[in-house]
């Protein structure tokens, strides 16, 4: 691994197309940060109005107790800042002008450190949302650095000094995140109305379920952690000259 443990930032903002996507790609790392004084925002582009399976789920209500579970599962990491949801419509995330006007905002009004969002250049990633918000999030920073982007902004550029892409095609950067697996569960389970759909854990379960998802998670940061040494990782490509 080329990079191991930026210094904590003083301020982070992850950047993601759903609902969960945060807690599942980064939500150890942001725990983390979060422990250590970080300011810790959100950016979730969609509103996780397709995360059902029950063709007659009231879609309206969906959308209402994502946006809650969000915040819930952002204040399991610990995570002091903001939740800020786009409500842009699941499924149907594009990475338009329009959209990375409102990313570049967010960005140039939190002021993070580090940006941390999806890799955009991941081979064969099916989905359409994920592709697109790292998109945004990568041509979001672009924009946010300088004046001349989206003048009609009523806050300052900004630089971010760090860009992590998580999901990454070709890592090369892991966060050390002992001791920080169970916020990271823990933010998870927040989001229950994604317990069928994700993490496979039925209505019914007697807790095997949820330990087995409890398993994977731990399991899968174990795997990250292991090339740099560490018991517990997450791994992201990492693009530091901003
Ligand atoms: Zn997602």
């Amino acid at each position: 691994m080329a990079g191991i443990d930026l210094p904590t930032p003083a301020r982070a903002l992850a950047i993601a197309a759903h609902p969960d996507d945060v807690e599942f790609q980064c939500g150890a790392t942001l725990a983390k940060w979060a422990a250590a004084g970080c300011v810790v925002d959100h950016l979730i582009l969609t509103d996780g109005s397709k995360g059902t399976w029950n063709p007659d789920d009231d879609l309206d209500a969906l959308v209402a107790t994502r946006r809650d579970e969000q915040r819930r599962a952002a204040a399991a990491l610990g995570a002091t800042g903001e939740v800020v949801m786009l409500g842009r419509v699941d499924g149907e995330l594009e990475a338009d002008l329009a959209t990375r006007s409102q990313v570049a905002y967010w960005i140039r009004a939190r002021r993070p450190d580090v940006v941390l969002t999806h890799d955009p250049w991941r081979r064969y990633r099916l989905h359409p949302d994920h592709r697109n918000a790292g998109w945004l999030g990568v041509d979001g920073v672009v924009a946010a650095r300088d004046p001349h982007f989206f003048a009609d902004h009523d806050v300052a550029h900004h630089r971010p000094s760090a860009l992590l892409l998580f999901e990454a095609d070709e890592p090369d950067h892991v966060e050390d995140v002992t001791g920080f697996g169970e916020a990271k569960v823990a933010a998870l389970l927040e989001h229950r109305s994604q317990y069928v759909t994700t993490m496979h854990i039925d209505p019914d379960d007697d807790g095997t379920q949820l330990e087995a998802f409890r398993g994977r998670v731990l399991d899968g940061l174990r795997r990250h952690g292991a090339p740099a040494g560490f018991e517990l990782g997450e791994s992201f490509k990492a693009l530091l000259d901003l």
